[in-house]
């Protein structure tokens, strides 16, 4: 590649000696007394600012390192109402010219009644405690800021950005052709893979029977022309996802000006996996019905279930109808690295697929991927402007990862992956995915096993969905308002996290393990307190509630 050669040959202008350095006060030295910074340009990071940054920064990392140590609970339980005034109470206006100041005050309006998902007691969402190196990173990554829009606001951290996504794409086996960005998160990628899916459609559509359409000229050449006619075909376009699908895909659906109503659910089986059979009726209806099936959404990894959707036959249906496959596996992804990897088997038949690194990757948020198979596909999102990545930067073959993204200014999340990579390695970190998953199992069998809990399904993954069952025969309004106030109860003692959902039309409690530091103790003293908090709200009830039919 000749820029890199140009590079190689030319050393930056900062390696060259007797470059004037723009900043003009004298660079500091180790002898420089620390002083309180006493205007706006002494906040500036730069050479002559680099130890204040350091002992700054330090400062900050300390009182999150003793928070962390200290913490007993994931949550103190603080009401809205009770910290809201806390927050509001701040005048802005009146700063504290103090940093060791302003971290006291971090203490009162958030470090202390923050939510720690670094607990082995938090088991709501789908937030993981993170890996030590990918902090480095992050830290890396916000003094150094680079922009990964272009290349020449980011040099080597495009370089690593690309090589990340080739990884990731080999893991899963996209083939040659496969490219991808990093995202902000899984419903950036699921959107953006609804668009690509949108254009690719809506570009058979139009080029079908000899219909006129312009041949691309080159990869990242638009691929649709503006001032094409579209309005017959976007009304047609459908979306086929599992009834479990994450409800981003909807949102997707309503962005790309289709609607939520083009996503049509695929009934699901009693494990929570789309039924396969009914995938193929929904593809035969729309065809009678004259509609453009666009994309099928495999998930791999149900937010609530963790199940998997059979990717080998979704993909062969795809193949059979010529329908975009799009895998979101926000939360399957962690199993690229674990010694479960066969459990993605047919995810490599994919058309696009989602990872959330943020999730079982152990990366801090942000960290996210669209991968695609067939690179010419991103030229969906390639716009040039003039003053940014103008049309002869591409024919140059000058990497600017804005040409495939939607977003512009973007964050480079892609160096904790490399610095976790680099550090600890994929096996260690699979590993822990591997334990939250066989922790699960476990717990799967102590619900089972346990009278007081009806549990929905054996997990594929590691989430558990469940409810308590009062006993006797009770109304079923009174079992949800049993499990909504445990749930409740339990966030408001701060002990234990757990997080809640709705299966047909019942309220369900939700346990999603992503912490190896999670034992079965713990999961089973949860269990009691859930126990406790339903039965303290069932003493309450007035009798007739208890034998109401
Ligand atoms: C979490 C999740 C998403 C959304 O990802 P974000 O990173 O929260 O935007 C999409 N799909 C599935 C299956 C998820 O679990």
């Amino acid at each position: 590649m000749s820029l890199l050669a140009h590079s190689a040959e030319d050393p930056s202008p900062a390696r060259t000696p007797g470059a004037t350095h723009r900043v003009t006060h004298t660079a500091e030295t180790e002898d420089t007394p620390v002083t309180e910074p006493a205007d706006g340009r002494s906040y500036l990071l730069n050479n002559g600012t680099a130890r204040h940054y350091r002992r700054a920064v330090t400062e900050g990392v300390d009182r999150v390192g003793a928070r962390i140590a200290a913490t007993q609970r994931p949550f103190t339980g603080v009401s809205v109402d009770g910290l809201t005034p806390t927050v509001a109470g701040i005048d802005l206006d009146a700063p504290l010219h103090d940093p060791a100041a302003a971290l006291d005050e971090l203490e009162d309006v958030y470090l202390r009644d923050a939510v720690y998902f670094h607990h082995p007691r938090y088991l709501a969402h789908l937030n993981c405690p993170v890996v030590i190196p990918a902090l480095v990173g992050e830290a890396v990554l916000t003094a150094v800021n680079s922009s990964l829009d272009t290349w020449d606001q980011s040099a080597g951290g495009t370089l690593i950005e690309r090589r990340l996504i080739d990884w990731t794409a080999r893991r899963i086996g996209l083939g040659e052709q496969a490219d991808g960005i990093f995202t902000s998160g899984g419903t950036q990628s699921n959107l953006q893979a609804m668009l690509l899916a949108r254009d690719e459609a809506c570009r058979r559509e139009l080029t079908r029977d000899g219909a006129p359409f312009p041949k691309l000229p080159t990869a990242f050449e638009q691929g649709i022309p503006h001032g094409t006619d579209r309005s017959d075909v976007l009304p047609r376009l459908r979306i086929l996802a599992s009834e479990v699908s994450h409800f981003s895909i909807q949102k997707a659906a309503t962005l790309l000006g289709l609607g939520a109503e083009a996503v049509l659910p695929v009934p699901v089986d009693a494990t929570k996996r789309m039924r396969t059979d009914e995938l193929a009726a929904e593809l035969e209806r729309c065809h009678r019905d004259g509609l453009i099936p666009m994309a099928v959404v495999a998930t791999a990894g149900t937010t609530d279930f963790g199940s998997i959707d059979p990717l080998p036959e979704i993909a062969d249906l795809c193949a059979r109808h010529g329908v975009w496959m799009h895998v979101d596996a926000a939360y399957g992804c962690g199993l690229l690295i674990s010694r479960r990897r066969e459990l993605l088997s047919g995810i490599e038949h994919a058309d696009s697929v989602t990872v959330d690194y943020h999730k079982s990757f152990f990366q801090p948020v942000s960290s996210s991927a669209l991968l695609v198979r067939d690179h010419t596909t991103l030229r969906h999102v390639t716009y040039h402007a003039d003053y940014l990545n103008p049309r002869r930067m591409a024919e140059k073959r000058i990497p600017n990862q804005v040409d495939k993204s939607i977003q512009t200014t973007r964050r480079f999340d892609a160096l904790k992956l490399w610095l976790t990579l680099r550090t600890m390695g994929a096996d260690a970190l699979g590993g822990l995915f591997d334990e939250v998953i066989d922790r699960a199992a476990d717990a799967w069998k102590l619900l089972h096993g346990d009278p007081r809990f009806d549990v929905v399904t054996e997990p594929q993954l590691s989430t558990l969905v469940f409810r308590y069952v009062p006993g006797g025969d009770p109304d079923p309004q009174l079992s949800d308002r049993v499990n909504l106030h445990a749930r409740e109860a339990l966030f408001a003692s701060g002990d234990a996290i757990v997080a809640g959902t709705v299966v047909d039309g019942r309220h369900y409690l939700k346990f999603t393990l992503l912490n190896p530091e999670t034992t079965l103790e713990d999961i089973a003293t949860v269990l009691d307190l859930i126990a406790e908090h339903a039965g303290t709200y069932l003493a309450e009830q007035p009798e007739p509630a208890l034998s109401a039919r």
